[in-house]
């Protein structure tokens, strides 16, 4: 499991590394081009420099063309939202982790029932889920406990920019906890506090990435010493949306 995380994670990184500097490729090239059509109404007669802003035009041209071919390949794997049933989910990837636990850490589920269906990609949703179990893991060497659990929420303030229908998810360690001037930095992409090779930091990220691209948030509560809270509040797919839904995945499954 690990192994296929940390390859998973890498992809995921290099995939967002390549867009970041693709989007920014692109930007220059465009203050670039739109310099050189300055420079040439500039020019007038002065054939000279005329020619070399045609030959730098020519390169830049081409050049956009390789940023394009760059983001078309990081956004080789979009998210493909689908309706998922929480609790199984949860109880699939807790599996998951417990069989990578060694025994002095006990993980208690408690999910209500009927939880609202939600509409996200399945891999990351799951890959979430994992990178913050194993957080989990990592955070009690000592054994403790991993508390999951989830309920339907309504969301009145929309100061997290979500209201309505939500579901929430919540993993309680009692691990080591995260002090507090390294809480601000843990979802940096790459922020690490573990020893080389054994920390990518890029899990809280990903989890973080996934929730947003969700439409939802993810909030981290610690106590030093004591233990981490992460919550993943996600908006639940309205009972319309969730007939609607049926149908496309019966048509595409005659039409394929
Ligand atoms: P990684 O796990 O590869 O280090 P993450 O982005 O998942 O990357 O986490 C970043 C850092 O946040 C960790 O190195 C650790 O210091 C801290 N952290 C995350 N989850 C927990 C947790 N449950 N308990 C204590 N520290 C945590």
């Amino acid at each position: 499991i690990r192994e296929q995380m940390a390859q998973l994670q890498r992809l995921e990184a290099l995939g967002q590394l390549t867009a970041g500097i693709a989007h920014n490729f692109s930007n220059l090239i465009q203050i670039i081009q739109s310099g050189i059509r300055l420079a040439n109404a500039l020019a007038g007669g002065n054939d000279q420099l005329k020619r070399i802003l045609a030959d730098m035009a020519a390169a830049t041209q081409q050049r956009a063309g390789l940023t394009e071919h760059l983001l078309a390949f990081s956004q080789h794997h979009p998210a493909e939202p689908e309706l998922v049933d929480v609790a199984s989910q949860i109880r699939e990837v807790a599996d998951l982790v417990s069989r990578s636990l060694r025994g002095n850490i006990r993980v208690q589920l408690n999910l209500d029932d009927d939880l609202w269906p939600i509409r996200v990609d399945t891999t990351q949703f799951e890959l979430a889920l994992l990178n913050v179990a194993l957080n989990a893991r990592d955070a009690m060497p000592d054994g403790g406990q991993l508390a999951i659990s989830a309920r339907n929420v309504t969301l009145n303030d929309g100061s997290d920019g979500i209201s309505g229908r939500a579901v929430s998810i919540h993993l309680r360690d009692s691990g080591v906890g995260i002090p507090r001037g390294v809480l601000g930095r843990v979802l940096e992409p790459f922020f690490t506090t573990k020893p080389r090779g054994e920390g990518t930091g890029l899990g809280l990220s990903q989890a973080y990435g996934f929730a947003e691209q969700a439409g939802g948030t993810l909030r981290i509560q610690s106590t030093p010493g004591q233990g981490t809270e992460v919550t993943f509040l996600l908006p639940a797919v309205s009972e319309h949306d969730a007939t609607d839904a049926a149908s496309p995945v019966a048509v595409s499954g005659l039409a394929g």
